[in-house]
């Protein structure tokens, strides 16, 4: 009973983990930037992932800054899975961040706030800190008791723990020539210059060694090769801009990172931030690496998010701006304007555009190939060449969602692999678009609200 819990725990676990775009791994192209024909889980839609590949070299080269693309195409045809491959390749180093455009409406914080934290989550700096570390031979020595029989180990009396005896004897000797027996005591980190022998304290150190553990702090003396006392060792942060902002600008900290609850940041904390930021720039302590922002669903941006962008990707510390829309022609949201994706012609003006185009049956039949696959599903040919047709005639969302569902059904029955008859079964109990508003045309006069057959508020 508890083993079959325990793999029933593990299986949702992993179905939770399968994302509409968790087979995407990469956007698939070779050395010279060429797409494969199918790779890290991207299929066909080859010159859109190729110009996507060179945008993608030109933000690794670090080259551009305040560049702005736009993903068009129907639905369905990759736009988002484009992103993701891209995301995908870019180094842990590069900030990528993803909203969809409705996302910034909400009462806590104004659209363009909201905008500007996603700016700045897109933007890394990478903070480089100076460390003193020592390096060389560590050589330990185990006192046994605390700091005054430090001092007896000129008479022998102290317990050592090392493999060069002669050494440390040595060192503990003109340690304490050096520094003077009451300075030194027991765990402290002293440092000798082979070269020079200079002899100098760094610190306290409690090393925890599993024999000695229970006598208390040890000895630690430090041997440094090449007359160098200290190397100093570079460590780097990668933090984002908005990272930055929130820990200056809340009382809470860094927390509210953990919780979201940002609220909205001064403009002052930003410019202070700002800065400081280019203070460290010029001193050589920090740069900054531009990730990527993508927006899905652009056009539910307003005409105010719009100036917003065309201003913000002006600014020097602008990220890649990726947006994308299935949309035509269509009403500039918050106008009586219509433009071509329902943005305004001067952003469009500063877009790469680049285009997505529907698959052929071919490239579905792959792309299910790999959604099966990836949803540990199991279909027989028959099977596969009939989802194929389905989502060439209705669209490759609807196919991949039958996976699924016809694995259920299999499932249902005790079969092992789906076949024809599961598609078909679910077929016919989900409607694809297609039949669901042919269904809304003959029977439309019974659902509600529908002004045909309202009089008055009521139906007749
Ligand atoms: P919409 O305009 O409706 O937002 P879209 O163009 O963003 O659509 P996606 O969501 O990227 O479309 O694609 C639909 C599904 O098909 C996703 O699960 C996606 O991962 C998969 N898909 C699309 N194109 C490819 C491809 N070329 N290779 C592999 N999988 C793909």
């Amino acid at each position: 009973m508890a083993e079959l819990k325990l793999s029933e725990s593990r299986d949702l676990t992993r179905i939770e983990r399968i994302g509409a775009h968790s087979h995407i791994r990469g956007l698939g192209l070779d050395t010279s930037l060429e797409p494969r024909d199918v790779s890290e889980g991207m299929v066909g839609q080859t010159q859109a992932r190729k110009a996507a590949g060179v945008i993608l070299q030109m933000i690794k080269d670090g080259k551009i800054a305040g560049r702005a693309i736009l993903l068009a195409g129907q639905p369905g045809t990759g736009k988002t899975a484009i992103a993701m491959g891209m995301a995908k390749s870019l180094g842990l180093e590069t900030p990528f961040s993803m909203l969809s455009a409705s996302e910034i409406f909400s009462l806590e914080m104004s659209k363009t706030e909201a905008l500007m934290q996603a700016f700045r989550k897109s933007i890394g700096v990478r903070i480089k800190e100076e460390t003193e570390v020592i390096e060389g031979e560590v050589v330990e020595i185990q006192i046994d008791r605390p700091a005054a029989s430090v001092a007896a180990s000129k008479t022998g009396k102290m317990t050592l723990k090392t493999t060069d005896m002669e050494t440390v004897y040595d060192l503990g000797t003109k340690m304490i020539e050096a520094l003077g027996k009451e300075k030194v005591q027991s765990g402290d980190v002293i440092a000798i210059d082979k070269a020079s022998g200079k002899i100098t304290k760094l610190g306290r150190s409690f090393s925890r060694s599993r024999d000695y553990d229970a006598m208390g702090p040890q000895t630690k003396f430090v041997q440094c090769p090449d007359g160098e006392l200290q190397k100093r060792k570079e460590v780097v942060h990668c933090v984002t801009l908005h990272e930055i902002d929130v820990i200056n600008s809340r009382t809470q900290g860094f927390l509210a990172l953990f919780t979201g609850d940002t609220g909205e940041i001064r403009a002052e904390v930003r410019e202070q931030i700002d800065t400081k930021v280019a203070e460290w720039r010029e001193e050589g302590k920090a740069e900054i690496v531009p990730g990527v922002l993508f927006i899905d669903e652009v056009h539910m941006l307003d005409i105010e998010c719009f100036s917003f962008l065309n201003r913000a990707l002006e600014n020097e510390m602008a990220p890649i701006l990726v947006v994308a829309t299935n949309r035509g022609i269509t009403a500039i949201r918050g106008t009586n304007y219509k433009s071509p994706h329902g943005i305004p012609i001067d952003l469009l003006d500063r877009l790469l555009i680049i285009t997505t185009q529907p698959y052929s049956a071919d490239e579905i039949r792959k792309i299910l190939d790999i959604r099966s696959q990836e949803e540990d599903v199991e279909m027989s040919e028959d099977a596969k060449q009939l989802l194929t047709k389905i989502g060439h005639e209705t669209s490759l969302r609807y196919a991949i969602h039958l996976i699924t569902a016809a694995a259920l059904n299999c499932q249902k029955r005790k079969g092992k692999v789906v076949e024809v008859q599961d598609i078909t079964r679910v077929y016919n109990l989900f409607l694809d678009v297609r039949r669901s508003t042919q269904y809304l045309m003959e029977y439309q006069k019974e659902y509600m609200f529908n002004e045909a057959s309202m009089v008055d508020g009521r139906e007749d």
